[in-house]
């Protein structure tokens, strides 16, 4: 197979700068070509604009500043020359035939034979756009359709055409799964692809029934979100956040590409109420607001559109107390005879009987469908997954009972499920009727997987460990957002026993969104509020000697985190021999943010690894002022490359692309290390002593002095001074471990008694966001 080893992007405009991007942060060189604009003094101004904009892009479009450097950018007619360089050539233009068509004639002139040419049409049909081409063209393009923002929607589709030859669509494949980190969905060339088909067919339901029974916005958001396991913005918090002047375009483009008997039809009609917002310029979250608004001439309110008179109204709560009683399961919410049951049932019925509709012709597998929901969609589950759970027997009955169509798949599946585990397998209904294993790619393992067919090893309510083969086991955090408590230092314990007879390494990994949010908070107020100190300090002790222990077990340990990784998430993965992060991962030391200092190693963790890799001058302040200024502000790195500029990963910890890859990498970074492992050894930390918290105390007092810092910022920044200089030590007295934690120990023990810290927690508790005190 062809390596991709440089890529153009054509086309600088939203998705080809996010794609340029992404093949950026996989570390990839990248060209990105604009047009030249008419009145040009700078031939580049489009691109090196967009190179501009991506940098300040936020959420972030890099993961590094390195990454940024990696963009070439330039233009059209000045540097076609240079895609002769190029393995992989991404068209991203606007969407019109006769441009992207014009733009591929110079492309086939310029290009090296064999790189592959591919567009992000969203609409245009494959066949459409080869059309008039050589056949060396057809044979090396295919469409990649990306989700927008490149960087963090992960779905990709890929669409081949008859001529498209397999290695290329295999290089695109392998180099979007492995190097961008992007799920591969195969699609036909059909219009829409999978998921825009079958997204714009929902909204259009959503909308359009919503409107028409002249429900509450905010009721049919709840109906929408919750219940049927979709993202809580629902149907119009989703549609303001991707703007509302698309869906009339999109529509008109589907239902002209869409063959007559398509039901995407019967649902396409005009909504006046849209057509009214849309010219009154409310357009969505990028403008003045949408179908939700807030209204600063009545005091920041936030408004919602009345769908029944299409006035602004104060924003209600949803009647969930309604929607959960009619709902307790979502089979009841269908069937329950109420506007909001009905509701339910006419957007959801139909959505999924358009899903099975789908299968065979938008794709031949029930898993791409269900992937380019959760993935393009964020749905909990896919809609074959809905759809059994509400049962096939059952959705077959209803529609015919309402003399709506039912879809050939659905009778294929007649008194069966689309999915089933068979022998600790996943098995998916094929369109032949029988049952296929679902076979993930070569290289992902998921332990939701391998769970299907083993026990733990051990378990309690917090925690489990898995035997993952080969020797390695897997300690997972199962608490409520995997937040730390007294449960899993227990179970870590134990593992740490249960490991070093029965394995050979142990990988700490869950397949959470986040990796873990920190302490369980929760616990802690709880504790303090009833005076429980001598308690509080065993659980600070406990995890101190628990990641100790892992620390210096005889074995190796990998962990592999990706999301947030915060806080007590942060300082186990800092006692680890090695992380293998997914490139989505998020760490921090934030105690700080709810009054405290990191109490279970994290001082003294960065303050060894500042010292000893932080290419620092000579003197033990320079380490001290690092951390200081990363753990006084709880930085959280924006990506696992950042983690790595941070150190909160050192340079030789792995970052994976893709999150499918994230356990098998680890477990193949834990056996690599276990021939003549042995653990490390403990540091010995030189720290600066009572000058050095002098000059900490210096710039603490102008931070407060301009304003930046707050009153109880200064007493939880001094006591961070106190540990990171190293108390009342002095340059000649090394301090070893076990002195470091026991500042860290004290420190915390006098912040967490202290009433500015505790109304943090109680705030943070509340609001999920931090009081500045
Ligand atoms: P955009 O309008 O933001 O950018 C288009 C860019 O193409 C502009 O910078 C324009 O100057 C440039 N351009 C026009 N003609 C050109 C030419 N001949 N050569 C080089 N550059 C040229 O559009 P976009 O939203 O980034 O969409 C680009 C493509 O991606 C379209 O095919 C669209 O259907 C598809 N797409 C868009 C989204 C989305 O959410 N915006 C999602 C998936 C796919």
């Amino acid at each position: 197979m062809a390596n991709i080893d440089k890529v153009a992007v054509i086309g600088a405009g939203t998705m080809g700068a996010g794609i340029a991007a992404q093949v950026a942060n996989a570390g990839i060189p990248v060209l990105l070509l604009d047009i030249v604009p008419a009145d040009a003094t700078n031939r580049n101004a489009i691109a090196e604009g967009a190179l501009e904009r991506l940098k300040k892009a936020d959420p972030a479009a890099f993961m590094s500043r390195d990454a940024a450097r990696l963009v070439t950018p330039g233009n059209i007619e000045d540097h076609l020359a240079a895609l002769a360089e190029c393995d992989w050539i991404v068209e991203a233009v606007i969407e019109r035939l006769d441009i992207k068509q014009s733009l591929y004639a110079k492309i086939e002139a310029a290009r090296k034979p064999g790189s592959v040419v591919s567009s992000n049409t969203s609409t245009i049909p494959l066949s459409a756009l080869i059309g008039g081409l050589p056949t060396t063209f057809a044979s090396d393009f295919c469409i990649t359709h990306f989700f927008n923002p490149p960087r963090y929607m992960r779905l990709l589709e890929l669409v081949g055409g008859p001529a498209t030859r397999p290695e290329a669509l295999e290089a695109v494949r392998h180099f979007a799964d492995h190097r961008l980190g992007k799920s591969v969905v195969e699609a036909k060339d059909r219009p829409g692809f999978i998921a825009n088909r079958l997204g714009v067919y929902w909204l259009q339901a959503a909308v359009i029934e919503a409107v028409e029974m002249g429900l509450d916005i905010e009721d049919v958001d709840a109906i929408v979100g919750r219940p049927m396991g979709i993202p809580k913005t629902g149907v119009f918090g989703l549609l303001d956040l991707v703007g509302l002047d698309l869906m009339p375009h999109v529509n008109a483009s589907l239902a002209a590409a869409l063959p007559a008997e398509d039901p995407f039809h019967a649902l396409n009609r005009p909504v006046p109420l849209v057509d009214k917002l849309i010219a009154e310029g409310y357009t969505g979250r990028k403008g003045k607001g949408g179908f939700y608004r807030v209204n600063r001439e009545a005091g920041k309110r936030k408004e919602a559109v009345d769908l029944v008179t299409g006035a602004f109204r104060p924003a209600r709560k949803a009647d969930v107390e309604a929607i959960a009683a009619a709902g307790r399961s979502l089979t009841a919410l269908l069937d329950h005879d109420s506007p909001h049951g009905r509701y339910a049932w006419r957007v959801l019925g139909r959505t999924l009987a358009y899903a099975a509709f789908l299968l065979g012709d938008a794709a031949d597998e029930v898993e791409a469908i269900d992937e380019a929901m959760r993935l393009g969609y964020n749905w909990k589950q896919g809609p074959f997954q809905l759809i059994d759970k509400v049962g096939v027997d059952w959705l077959v009955s209803r529609l015919e009972r309402e003399g709506w169509a039912v879809p050939p798949a659905l009778r294929l599946a007649a008194g069966r499920t689309f999915h089933r585990i068979e022998a600790g397998r996943r098995q998916v209904l094929g369109l032949d009727g029988a049952y296929h294993d679902l076979v993930r790619p070569e290289g992902v393992v998921l332990l939701d997987d391998l769970k299907l067919n083993r026990q733990p090893v051990l378990k309690n309510g917090s925690a489990a460990l898995w035997d993952i083969g080969d020797g390695v086991a897997c300690f997972e955090f199962t608490s409520k957002m995997n937040s730390i408590d007294s449960e899993i230092m227990d179970l870590l314990g134990k593992s740490i026993r249960r490991v070093k007879k029965d394995f050979k390494a142990l990988v700490i990994y869950n397949e959470g969104s986040n990796f873990s949010a920190g302490a369980n908070l929760g616990l802690a107020l709880f504790a303090a509020n009833i005076a429980a100190w001598t308690e509080i300090e065993q659980m600070v002790t406990a995890g101190q000697q628990t990641y100790r222990a892992l620390k210096y077990a005889p074995f190796p340990v990998v962990g592999a985190p990706s999301g947030m990784a915060l806080g007590g998430g942060c300082e186990i993965l800092l006692h680890c021999d090695a992380v293998q992060a997914h490139a989505e991962t998020y760490v921090g030391l934030v105690e700080v943010g709810v009054g405290l200092v990191p109490g279970w190693g994290g001082c003294k963790e960065m303050l060894s690894r500042w010292s000893s890799l932080g290419n620092l001058p000579k003197g033990p302040m320079p380490a001290v002022g690092k951390v200081f200024e990363t753990v006084a502000v709880a930085t959280v790195a924006k990506s696992a490359a950042e983690a790595k500029e941070l150190l909160f990963l050192r340079p030789s910890d792995g970052v994976t692309m893709n999150r499918a890859r994230l356990l098998a990498d680890a477990k193949a970074k834990a056996l690599s290390l276990v021939e003549g492992y042995v653990p490390p050894a403990p540091p010995v930390l030189t720290l600066p002593g009572p000058s050095g918290k002098v000059a900490l105390d210096l710039a603490i007092g102008s931070l407060r002095r301009q304003g930046k810092a707050t009153p109880h910022d200064e007493v939880v920044s001094g006591a961070l001074a106190e540990v990171l200089t190293g108390g009342d030590t002095d340059v000649t007295t090394p301090l070893d471990e076990e002195q470091v934690l026991e500042l860290e120990r004290s420190r915390f023990m006098r912040l967490v008694r202290h009433p500015g810290t505790l109304a943090r927690i109680e705030t943070m508790l509340l609001t999920g966001k931090p009081l500045r005190n």
